[in-house]
C-alpha cells in the first residue's frame, strides 16, 4: 500500500487508523451482518455511535451541562443561512468580522436575512491577517457576534478570541478540535467536518442550549436548532456514516491525549514550515507572523512559474494537494490534525533541495 502526503485542504487526509477500522467494519458491522451503511438510523448498532460521537466531542471540548452537540447536513456554507435564520431576530443586528473569504460568504447569507454590522474588516489586507480581539467595534444590543476562527484560504488564524456580551459565533470549520480554548465564551461553533473532523456530509453545530429558543415560528421546522437539539440531530435521518467515521477520529484524538496534546503537536509541526519558510527570501509566506495558521499554510515563492514547476515535482514525488486556492494561488499546506508530523520534515527537506536547484 503506498499512501501520499495529502496536504489537501478539505476533504482532506484522515487517520490512517481510522481508514483501516472503517474498512475492517465496513461490510459487516461488529457482527449484525450489515454494513453501518444500511442499517437503520434507528437501530442500536447506530445508536452506540451516535452516542459516543456525542459523547466525544462533549468530552473533547470540556463542554458544560448546558450545551449541546448536533450533527447536522448542507456544511458549513448551511451554517451560514442558518445561524441568522435562527438568531437574528426581526428589527436586530448582527455583528460580523470579515476577515477574509469565508467570513464574506457568511456575511453575503447574513445580510439575506437581517441587518449586518461589519464590526472589523481585514479581508483585502496583505499581509493576510485576521482582526484582533479589541478592534471590534461592536454594536450594542447586537443578536450576536460572528467570526471566522481560521480563513481556510489565507492561512490567517485568530489567536486569542474576544470576549463579547452578545453570543460569540464562531466558523471553526478548519480547525475545530486542533487547540483548546473555553467553549463557554462561544454560543454557538459550528464547523464542517471535512476539514479537522471527519469527512465530509456532516456539519459539527455545539450551542448553547437556550439559544435555540429564539428562533421565529416562521422559520421551517427543519432549519431550527430546537428541533435538531429536541430529537438529538434525529429528527430526520443523518448523515450516518459521516457520523461514524467522526466518533472515530474524536476517539482516535482522545486516545492521543485530546486537544492539548494536539494542539502541541499542530504548533510544532507548523513551526517547522514557518521556519523553513523564514530562513530563506526564496519562499515568502503570505499570513503576518502573528495570525500564521497553525492548519493552513500559505507561502508564495519567486514567480508564478516557478510555483507551478514547484507543485508538478512535489505531486510526482508524493506531497499532494500544495496547490492554493484558485482565488489566490500560491502555495498551500494544510496540515490538520491527521497530517502526520514525518510529512513536514518531509516537505521541508523538499523546498530547500527545490531551492537549491532554483533559487
Ligand atoms: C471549507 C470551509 C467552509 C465551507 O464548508 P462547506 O462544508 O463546504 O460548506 C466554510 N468555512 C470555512 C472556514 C471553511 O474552511
Amino acid at each position: 500500500m503506498s499512501r501520499v502526503y495529502n496536504f489537501s485542504a478539505g476533504p482532506a487526509i484522515l487517520p490512517l487508523d481510522v481508514l483501516k477500522q472503517a474498512q475492517e467494519e465496513l461490510v459487516d458491522y461488529k457482527g449484525c451482518g450489515m454494513s453501518l451503511l444500511e442499517v437503520s438510523h434507528r437501530g442500536k448498532e447506530y445508536d452506540a455511535v451516535h452516542q459516543e460521537a456525542v459523547a466525544n466531542v462533549t468530552k473533547l471540548m470540556g463542554l458544560p451541562e448546558d450545551y449541546s452537540v448536533l450533527f447536522l447536513q448542507g456544511g458549513a456554507s448551511g451554517q451560514f443561512a442558518m445561524v441568522p435564520m435562527n438568531l437574528l431576530g426581526e428589527g436586530q443586528v448582527a455583528d460580523y468580522a470579515n476577515s477574509g473569504a469565508w467570513a464574506s460568504k457568511a456575511i453575503k447569507e447574513a445580510k439575506i436575512v437581517g441587518k449586518v454590522n461589519v464590526v472589523a474588516d481585514t479581508s483585502k489586507a496583505l499581509p493576510t491577517r485576521v482582526p484582533q480581539p479589541e478592534d471590534l467595534k461592536l454594536t450594542p444590543g447586537a443578536a450576536y457576534v460572528h467570526i471566522t476562527s481560521n480563513e481556510t484560504i489565507s492561512g490567517a488564524q485568530w489567536k486569542t478570541f474576544p470576549t463579547t456580551e452578545a453570543p460569540l459565533v464562531a466558523d471553526m470549520s478548519s480547525d475545530m478540535l486542533s487547540r483548546p480554548f473555553d467553549a463557554k465564551q462561544f454560543g454557538l461553533i459550528y464547523a464542517g467536518a471535512q476539514k479537522n473532523l471527519g469527512p465530509a456530509g456532516v456539519v459539527l453545530v455545539v450551542m448553547k442550549k437556550d439559544l435555540a429558543e429564539r428562533v421565529s415560528d416562521k422559520v421551517p421546522v427543519y432549519y431550527r436548532y430546537k428541533t435538531h437539539l429536541e430529537e438529538n440531530s434525529l429528527y430526520n435521518t443523518p448523515p450516518c456514516y459521516s457520523i461514524y467515521i467522526l466518533m472515530l477520529v474524536t476517539r482516535w484524538l482522545l486516545k492521543l491525549g485530546g486537544v492539548e496534546a494536539i494542539a502541541k503537536i499542530n504548533r510544532e509541526k507548523a513551526g517547522r514550515l514557518y521556519a523553513a519558510i523564514d530562513a530563506t527570501p526564496f519562499y515568502r509566506g503570505t499570513a503576518e507572523p502573528s495570525c500564521r495558521s497553525d492548519m493552513n499554510v500559505t507561502f508564495r515563492l519567486p514567480s508564478e512559474p516557478l510555483e507551478e514547476t514547484f507543485i508538478k515535482e512535489a505531486s510526482a514525488q508524493g506531497f499532494k494537494g500544495l496547490k492554493g486556492h484558485r482565488a489566490v494561488g500560491g502555495i498551500r499546506a494544510s496540515i490538520y490534525n491527521a497530517f502526520p508530523a514525518e510529512g513536514v520534515d518531509a516537505l521541508v527537506s523538499f523546498m530547500k533541495e527545490f531551492e537549491k536547484r532554483n533559487g
